[in-house]
């Protein structure tokens, strides 16, 4: 939804362009634009993050608009309870986020294994490697983070991880059964299977 921003000193009024029918404001609106420096911002796709879940209605949102000369502007879009109006503050800078509480779906793997009756040899095995994955999946750009508009996030095996996997369980198992092991990290490196990484998105302005 494109904002309406009035940058007049001592104004500043930030609202969506299309808004209630409330009289006042509208005759608020009417001054800025008769009497201030309006301008229009268009919200950047795909650009918002937020501090908490989409399901949550009071959470902070963060996205980048451009204004109607091409300039990038941070903002910032938040509501205090969930029947008030969202507010609005506009930033210049950037975005960013950074991801913390990485670790390994261990329970959920533990479960799946033992319903697909390979348990024994693999869990261990498998738990023992993604956890040393850790320390490189915060500075990978290759991998693939899925929720973007969501604090928890999962994050995908990236391509070395899962030739590294497989080598190793060719090393250690015999053929046939790898084959179900390797059938297992097809299908379970998803968003939403066993394998992604859980982490936790930290987002701020600088
Ligand atoms: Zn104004």
């Amino acid at each position: 939804m494109e904002l309406w921003w009035c940058r007049s000193k001592g104004c500043g009024r930030i609202s969506p362009v299309f808004f209630g029918e409330n009289e006042e404001e509208i005759e608020e609106r009417k001054k800025c634009w008769l009497e201030h420096k309006v301008s229009v911002l268009e919200p950047v796709e795909d650009s918002f993050v937020s501090e908490r879940s989409d399901i949550e209605p009071v959470k902070t949102t963060f996205f980048y608009a451009v204004d109607e000369n091409g300039k990038r502007w941070v903002v910032k879009q938040w509501r205090e309870a969930i029947e008030e109006p969202r507010c609005y503050e506009i930033f210049e800078g950037r975005i960013a986020t950074w991801i913390t509480d990485i670790h390994v779906q261990e329970d959920a793997i533990r479960q799946r294994l033992t319903d697909l009756k390979i348990k024994e040899p693999y869990e261990d095995f498998l738990i023992i490697f993604l956890k040393n994955q850790i320390p490189f999946v915060k500075y990978d750009t290759e991998m693939v983070v899925e929720g973007n508009n969501s604090p928890e996030i999962q994050i995908l095996l990236n391509r070395r991880m899962v030739v590294h996997l497989i080598a190793q369980t060719t090393l250690f198992f015999k053929e046939e059964q790898s084959v179900s092991f390797k059938k297992i990290v097809e299908e379970e490196n998803v968003s939403g299977g066993v394998l992604p990484f859980r982490g936790r998105r930290n987002v701020r302005i600088i």
